[in-house]
Parts: structure tokens; C-alpha cells; sequence
């Protein structure tokens, strides 16, 4: 018999076995194949190259209201890794005060896998190094102190079973990559300038992604050559002004003053370490205006060749697509079935009626939690780059982060980027160094006042959001337009 028979027929009947002593829902997640690959190469030479292979069976049983989780690598150890998975679900229904309830739900069966032509854990290292040493070449210049490349592969085989009777199977693949140079300013302050490998529209998730020069070892020549433009910039000046971000900033700003915040977990005050809570409470829903009428925030957004596309999340739920901001009006937040009944019962009455498809875990021994997945921005009515200058009077445009400062509940920020370009009667007039800008969520995305068309959206990736603890670092996406807002405090007061 092979492994996956073997191991279906011993998780079906423990499956049973739990449901038979009193479980309300039981669930397993088998990692068959959990293979990831980083490659750091510094001024040419590979100064890091970590590979890891795991592979194993993560349990969730729900008794008396209350979870209980275990995990085992050894497949010959399934009976006992659900007798742990029930003793401590036992232990935590003592405890609990809030009765958890995962509804009521048909099984279904589905599988997906990420579009690729080749899978970037099975190409060799030499034609791996090779590459870089080809992208590095093309970053490198006398005036540049520093290059730095890092590339990042995942595949990741999981099954999952229920006992609504729900099997679901996803071969994931991921291809991560960041180019960073970095010189000296005439302050003899160090300035970077990056890029980082970005989807292609309807395009795909494997070492072809990576060795596309659109995506990404094309921009060396343009990395260079603002690089270049910043170190001869004059600092920007402290002010109130329009900033325009590109989708380098664009993605950060979404992803931790409008993602993070709409993680359930995180509203029902979870999570609070790294910067956990959120302003959001449950009767902001339907009601909190988040930003200006051209604010549409969805999740998911149906992009087939995003880090935050899986077909099937950790409870078996189909990704789906919808809002969760529709007009400025916050409408939905990122959850699990897990907290759903939660959320109902300390507000007292059906806040929300359905799983986001958000439950995710990083490995077959961390329980899932609420995750992102995709959140976009829809693109808008404004037109192109070139058309949102044109009608601004004084701003800049800011690219890619530098440093990032939010507030515990995400209300405020502080982001500081790479470069700016000031923009004066509609026309882009000179580059600028160091800038930065502020603001409080919701006064700042209610300043919302351009949203470019889909030419200017890009799908930007990130492959390492911390939550939780033990920490799960998390791969997402975020689809972004150029996106402008009005009366913005910039630049640092000297
Ligand atoms: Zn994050």
C-alpha cells in the first residue's frame, strides 16, 4: 500500500474514533513535502544558501468549545497524535468561556496547484548561483558600495481531511527575489535603491518567474541609475503635501494599516504582540468609513499566480473572492471559520456569516490562524501614472520602504522610502532623498483622492509576514495601483 493509502486509511479512522468519543470537528493537515531554498549573495559571493525539508501531520480536534492541537513527523505515531490532540482540547474546554462552534458545513474534495513550468526547488545550485552571478554583474559599478541578492524558493504538498468529510490536496510553489544596491551620499549617509521580483499578470510561480528580466533582473540598469540620482538629491523638506505611492510603498502601506488591522483574530484582541491589535471593533463593520469613495479593498482578488493564492485554506475552505472595503466603508475582515462563532457571540447578534478562507498555518506543527491572503486595492477611474502628476499641484512620489514605525492598533504610522520625486504644477521637477511621511489610518485613507487604472497595478509579494507565537512567517500578496492622497505631513521636522 503506499504512504498516502496507509496514512488516509489511519487518519479516516481516528477521524471516527474522535467524532465517536464526543468531538464536534476534527481536522488533519499532512505536509507530504514542506522543501524551501535561500540564496544570499553579497558582492558576488553566495554568503548563504539554507534548504530544508520537513514533512508531517498537524491535528485539530474541537470538544466541549474548545481547541486542542497536536503534531507528529513520524507517520507511524497518527493514534497518539490525535489522543493529544483530544487530551488537550479536553484540558482547554475546562477553561474556555466562550463556547467555539465551527457551524455546520457539506464536505467537498478540490485540489490546486500553483501554475509553474519549473519547479525552482528541483533546479540545480550551480545554474542557481550562475544566475545570480549574472544579475550581480549587471548591479555592479565602482561608486557602489554593497550589492546584495536574496532568492527564496517554497514547495509545499498538503493534504487536508475533515470530519464533515471534506478532502482537499494543493502543491504550492513560490519564487521570492530581492536586488538591493547601496552607496554613499555626499552626507556620507549610506542610500539604497531596490526591487523585488513582482507577479506578471496572469503568469506563473516557478524558476521561469525568477529568470524573467521584466520581473525582475531587468531593472538593474534602473536601479543603478536612480541610485545614482539619490545620492545627488537634496533631503526633503518637512511639510504637508500630496504623496503618490508607487505599489513598491503602495503594498506596505495596504498590508499593515489595512491588512493587519481586519485580521479577526487580532479584533477579538489576540495576537497583541508584534503590533497585534487593531482600531477595528465589531460594530465598525458595516459602518466604519475607512477612506474616501475611491477606497475598494478586496481579498483574494482571483490573481491565479499570487503567494496568497491556494486554492484551499487550512480548514479546507475555498479562497474566495470579496470586499472588505466597498466605497470606504468597511464591510468584511480576514478570518478562519475558527473565529467566526466567536466574533457572533461577543457582539451579540451575525456579524459576519462566512469563512474569508483565511486560515493558514506555516508549517504541519503551527496551528492556522487568521492570515492574509491577496488584499488589493482595485484599481480606479484616475488613469495612468502620468495622468494622477498631471493633476497634482505639490506632492511626491515615494517608492519602496526604508523603515516602517505603527502604531500597537495600527491607527498611525511612519514610513520612511527610498526615493522620492517632487512633483510641482504637474510635472515631476527634481529627485529627492531621505523622504518619509505619516498619518493616522483612517484620516490618511480618507484623503484617498486618485487611484490609478489597472496599467498602473502591479502584484507585489511578500514573503515574510511575522504573526504569532511561536512565530509562522507567511507568504501573501498584494495587488496595488499608484494611489494618491491628499495633505500628507512628509519629510522629517529638522
Ligand atoms: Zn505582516
Amino acid at each position: 500500500m503506499s504512504i498516502f493509502s496507509e496514512l488516509k486509511q489511519a487518519v479516516t479512522r481516528n477521524i471516527d474514533r474522535m467524532t465517536g468519543s464526543g468531538a464536534q470537528y476534527t481536522d488533519v493537515r499532512w505536509y507530504q513535502d514542506d522543501s524551501s531554498e535561500m540564496l544570499v549573495m553579497l558582492d558576488g559571493n553566495l554568503e548563504g544558501n539554507d534548504t530544508s525539508a520537513e514533512s508531517g501531520l498537524g491535528v485539530r480536534v474541537l470538544y466541549g468549545g474548545a481547541w486542542g492541537f497536536a503534531a507528529t513527523s513520524r507517520t507511524a505515531d497518527v493514534d497518539s497524535c490525535f489522543d493529544r490532540a483530544m487530551s488537550n482540547a479536553v484540558s482547554a474546554s475546562k477553561l474556555v468561556k466562550v463556547r467555539l462552534d465551527m457551524g455546520s458545513k457539506l464536505g467537498h474534495t478540490g485540489s490546486y496547484t500553483s501554475p509553474h513550468q519549473v519547479d525552482p526547488i528541483d533546479v540545480s545550485l550551480s545554474e542557481k548561483v550562475d544566475f545570480l552571478r549574472s544579475v550581480d554583474e549587471s548591479l555592479t559599478e565602482d561608486w557602489i558600495l554593497r550589492r546584495m541578492l536574496r532568492v527564496q524558493f517554497q514547495r509545499m504538498i498538503i493534504h487536508f481531511w475533515s470530519s464533515e468529510g471534506t478532502y482537499t490536496m494543493k502543491k504550492l510553489i513560490n519564487t521570492f527575489a530581492h536586488m538591493t544596491a547601496l552607496a554613499m551620499d555626499t552626507d556620507h549617509q549610506m542610500q539604497r535603491r531596490s526591487k523585488t521580483l513582482v507577479c506578471e499578470t496572469g503568469g506563473t510561480r516557478g524558476w521561469e518567474m525568477l529568470t524573467n528580466p521584466a520581473l525582475w533582473s531587468g531593472h538593474a540598469e534602473r536601479v543603478k541609475k536612480e541610485l545614482k540620482e539619490i545620492l545627488a538629491a537634496p533631503e526633503l523638506e518637512y511639510g504637508t503635501r500630496s504623496v503618490i505611492l508607487l505599489p513598491g510603498q503602495g503594498h506596505l502601506q495596504v498590508h499593515e494599516t489595512i491588512g493587519h488591522p481586519l485580521e479577526l483574530d487580532r479584533i477579538l484582541g489576540y495576537e497583541l504582540s508584534y503590533a497585534g491589535g487593531s482600531f477595528v471593533n465589531l460594530d465598525s463593520f458595516g459602518k466604519l468609513k475607512y477612506g474616501s469613495d475611491k477606497l475598494n479593498v478586496s481579498a483574494y482578488g482571483s490573481i491565479v499566480n499570487s503567494p496568497g493564492t491556494f486554492g484551499f485554506d487550512a480548514e479546507g475552505t475555498p479562497e474566495r473572492d470579496y470586499l472588505l472595503i466597498d466605497k470606504g466603508v468597511l464591510v468584511n475582515c480576514l478570518t478562519s471559520r475558527a473565529m467566526i462563532s466567536e466574533a457572533n457571540q461577543r457582539a451579540g447578534r451575525e456579524v459576519f456569516t462566512e469563512s474569508g478562507g483565511a486560515s493558514r498555518s506555516t508549517s504541519f506543527y503551527r496551528a492556522p490562524i487568521d492570515r492574509m491572503t491577496n488584499v488589493n486595492i482595485l484599481p480606479g477611474p484616475d488613469g495612468t501614472l502620468k495622468d494622477i502628476i498631471k493633476t497634482t499641484e505639490d506632492g511626491i512620489i515615494v517608492d519602496n520602504p526604508t523603515s516602517w514605525s505603527i502604531g500597537s492598533n495600527r491607527e498611525h504610522f511612519h514610513f520612511g522610502c527610498e526615493i522620492a520625486w517632487e512633483v510641482k504644477n504637474g510635472e515631476i521637477t527634481r529627485v529627492l532623498r531621505n523622504p518619509s511621511y505619516q498619518g493616522h489610518t483612517v484620516e490618511f485613507y480618507n484623503n484617498l483622492s486618485a487611484v490609478g487604472d489597472q496599467s498602473t497595478w502591479v502584484v507585489e509579494q511578500v514573503e515574510n509576514c511575522g504573526k504569532g507565537e511561536p512565530n509562522q512567517v507567511m507568504e501573501l500578496g498584494h495587488g496595488v495601483p499608484v494611489i494618491k492622497f491628499d495633505n500628507v505631513i512628509s519629510g522629517e521636522r529638522k
